[in-house]
């Protein structure tokens, strides 16, 4: 079995069920008392925040690397970051450590492509859907991503992440927003997927609220780890 190094806390509702859902999972394969053997580095959200607010990205990659390599250091043979937003800095984690980061963008493009599904949707944090870290992550996958180009429909997307889901807050009127978006990403630009490109979205949108596949890159980076967790 090996060993993950997770870098959670962004935020911990997420990191809670990246825990309980790698272990859930590896214990169905396994059997018996088997559990994945995990070490999470839980971040302050609180600090990291206000650093992404004051656009200090560098100090946010510094903090992210030291934990990656501290995680390195206690024994982990792959390293996480449990959020899509984060990615943001995974090129430059990935070269402060000598182990190898599991992508969650190669996580979900996969998912999309074993499903036949190439044009797609992508929902996130602003710095998701506006900048281009993880979209070209996903075209270089192969696949044609849409992002909501409204800067209202962006900002209100990254508020409800943020103000609400974050908090562990589920509100329906929250729902209706992102479904409505959604549908108007399948009428305006013939989506045939939506990938949640946030480690909360799952907890808002589940697969019966759309006519369209969901890629929850929550699951998908879960269902990898777990194949990373179980190979020799
Ligand atoms: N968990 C979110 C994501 O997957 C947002 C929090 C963050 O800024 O890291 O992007």
């Amino acid at each position: 079995m090996k060993t993950i190094g997770i870098i959670g806390g962004m935020s911990y509702e997420s990191s809670i069920h990246y825990y309980e859902s790698i272990n859930n999972q590896v214990n169905d394969i396994a059997g018996g008392l088997t559990c994945a053997k995990l070490i999470i580095y839980n971040v302050n959200f609180e600090d990291i925040r206000k650093l992404m607010l004051n656009n200090d990205w560098d100090k946010i990659g510094e903090e992210l690397g030291k934990i990656a390599k501290i995680l390195e250091n206690a024994g982990a043979d792959y390293i996480v970051i449990a959020t899509n937003t984060m990615h943001k800095l995974a090129d430059y984690v990935q070269s402060q450590i000598n182990i190898p980061l599991i992508h969650i963008a190669d996580c979900v493009a996969d998912k999309c492509k074993k499903n036949n599904v190439l044009n797609v949707g992508l929902l996130g944090t602003k710095y998701t859907m506006v900048e281009d870290f993880l979209k070209n992550r996903l075209k270089e996958n192969g696949l044609t991503v849409t992002t909501p180009q409204n800067e209202e429909n962006i900002n209100e997307i990254d508020r409800i992440i943020f103000d609400e889901l974050c908090k562990g807050e589920i509100k329906d009127s929250s729902r209706q927003y992102y479904i409505d978006v959604i549908n108007d990403m399948i009428k305006q630009n013939n989506i045939e997927g939506v990938i949640l490109g946030c480690t909360e979205i799952e907890m808002l949108i589940k697969k019966d609220d759309l006519d369209i596949p969901i890629f929850d890159t929550t699951q998908s980076h879960i269902d990898s780890i777990v194949d990373y967790v179980l190979s020799e």
